[in-house]
């Protein structure tokens, strides 16, 4: 933007001026913003836009939790959700309009991959969440934290995640500390190293699994990436800081992968990675092939990794009355693969 801003003759900081009207007050009419002369927003309302995705639908769950879905201009729409707690809020994000991995306990999975957003498209989840719930302009920030763990996987659409992801750490924007934003990712090995050197949010891997076989079904991206190589990557990110942990997501499915062996054997998996467990509820959705396991299992489950040292948390199920928890985040799309009408095939007539 300082680039744009030197080439028409301005001062550089005529983008940090920009980025605060936009993101800081919310303001979207060049006209308002009048610390730019006249010249200058005539010359912006020409040659550029500032455009936001549409409201399709709001829903507000009974426990707070807040879920929009946006309608992109070429007619696909992703989903944001926003989840208040005590001490903090925060903003679930899409990073591209259905996912390519597949995973089996995903319903977003379900609608195949469209395509990536743009690093607008990415921001403008956050701007639209704080113009919603009256953010801009207070003091008091109402999104503290914001999660890249929406519909997608972030490290797939790499340029654009960073870029939104530096704008939501620019000072001029929203101004959030690196720990306060936490990519979530199924295990990309390279993008996890990409991110190590480039951008070195908080990593949170979708793990779900203590060995290969199992983790195979359940996250088809460990045949390309398994537990080993994604482990060993891992610890690279955190390496030479010694406060840093990698949050490991493990969905609890019943009678699949949420015995006390698999509990024993993922502690020893976790044994010289600085981590700590998200331990995930099942949320359930139409023709899911998976139960989640009863809340003793997933106590039993917890209590091992926390007597091997472990700090682990079970993840509290938030807005599922709205559809809008972890793994049931859909939008709707133009289907270029039709594999959601394959899957309702399957479900009604499940023959190979
Ligand atoms: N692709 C990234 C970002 C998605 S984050 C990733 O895989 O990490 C969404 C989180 O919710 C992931 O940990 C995902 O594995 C989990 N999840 C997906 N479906 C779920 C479901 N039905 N119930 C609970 N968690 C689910």
């Amino acid at each position: 933007m300082e680039a744009f801003f030197t080439r028409q003759g301005e001062k550089a900081f005529r983008a940090s001026q920009l980025l605060k009207w936009i993101h800081q007050l919310g303001v979207t009419d060049y006209d308002a913003m009048t610390n730019l002369g006249k010249g200058l927003r005539a010359h912006l309302s020409e040659h550029t836009c500032i455009g936001l995705p549409r409201i399709m639908h709001a829903q507000h769950s009974n426990d707070g939790t807040r879920k929009w879905l946006l309608r992109l201009p070429d007619g696909n729409s992703v989903e944001t959700v926003f989840i208040p707690e005590a001490e903090r809020g925060t903003l679930c994000i899409s990073s591209q309009v259905g996912c390519s991995l597949n995973c089996s306990f995903c319903s977003t999975a379900r609608q195949g991959y469209n395509r990536n957003l743009s690093a607008g498209e990415i921001i403008s989840q956050l701007w639209i969440a704080n113009r919603e719930m009256s953010a801009f302009g207070q003091e008091q920030r109402v999104v503290t934290n914001v999660v890249l763990m929406g519909m997608g996987e972030p490290l797939l659409n790499f340029d654009n995640v960073v870029r939104a992801l530096r704008l939501m750490m620019e000072d001029h924007a929203y101004g959030l500390s690196k720990r306060r934003i936490t990519l979530s990712t199924a295990g990309l090995v390279p993008g996890i190293d990409r991110l190590r050197e480039e951008c070195d949010v908080s990593l949170a891997v979708s793990l779900h699994a203590p060995d290969d076989e199992l983790r195979d079904r359940l996250v088809p991206l460990n045949k390309k990436y398994p537990i080993r190589e994604l482990m060993a990557a891992c610890k690279r990110y955190v390496a030479g800081q010694p406060r840093r942990r990698i949050t490991f997501e493990y969905v609890m499915l019943a009678g699949v992968n949420d015995s006390p062996r698999h509990a024993y054997q993922l502690l020893r998996l976790l044994e010289r990675v600085p981590s700590k467990v998200n331990l995930i509820p099942f949320n359930g959705f139409a023709g899911a092939p998976y139960e989640t396991s009863n809340t003793s299992a997933i106590d039993v489950f917890r209590d091992i990794l926390i007597a091997g040292g472990i700090m682990t948390v079970t993840r509290k199920t938030r807005g599922d009355d709205i559809d809008a928890a972890c793994g049931q985040l859909v939008g709707r799309f133009r289907d270029r693969t039709r594999r959601s009408i394959r899957m309702q095939e399957m479900v009604r007539d499940p023959r190979p």
